[in-house]
């Protein structure tokens, strides 16, 4: 059986890797600095090239602070994998293709997985937010504990808005109407 491991090195790999991470050449991925020299390669994974930072005087290599570090398995499989996820491949089929054990796989879909959880930048919201629905208490009729004083400095603040947010209402109804 022809598998799709067979058809992919690692050489090729490791230059795909560069050319995505430094589009512009290699930086220090620690200061980000460009003034780094090659410095031999990967002891057990002779296409992973490795670097010397001029600046902060650290070493790092190709997939340094990735989620592909500190992995055992060959780069092919790690590039292979998300693309025969996306194919929506089980992961005993996957194995099948990478040959590699389920347990193997297993743990490289879930690392993956979370890898690019975390790569995903948290929502930022910024200049004028509009949200679909706003609810606005307007009475606490049979709950006084509900109408206590807070504690909060911000108790008086967030009635403030409650209360203008409240009149806005009230003038876009009568607007409306
Ligand atoms: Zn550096």
């Amino acid at each position: 059986m022809l598998r799709i491991d067979d058809l992919i090195n690692d050489a090729k790999c490791y230059e795909s890797v560069r050319q995505l991470r430094w589009p512009h050449g290699v930086k220090c991925p620690w200061c980000k600095s460009d003034n780094v020299r090659k410095r031999g390669v990967h002891q057990r994974q002779r296409d992973r090239q490795r670097y010397r930072c001029n600046t902060c005087h650290t070493n790092f290599d190709d997939v340094t602070n990735t989620v592909l570090a500190h992995h055992h398995q060959p780069l092919r499989k790690w590039v292979l994998c998300p693309y025969l996820m996306g194919l929506h491949l089980s992961n005993e089929q996957i194995g099948q293709e990478l040959d590699l054990n389920k347990d193997d796989v297993h743990q490289m879909t879930s690392q993956l997985r979370s890898g690019v959880v975390d790569l995903k930048p948290a929502t930022e919201l910024e200049g004028t937010v509009a949200c679909d629905e706003v609810y606005i208490v307007a009475g606490h009729q049979g709950h006084p504990e509900a109408v206590k004083k807070k504690d909060e400095p911000d108790a008086d603040v967030d009635e403030r808005e409650i209360a203008a947010a409240a009149r806005l209402r009230k003038k876009n109804l009568r607007f409306s109407e």
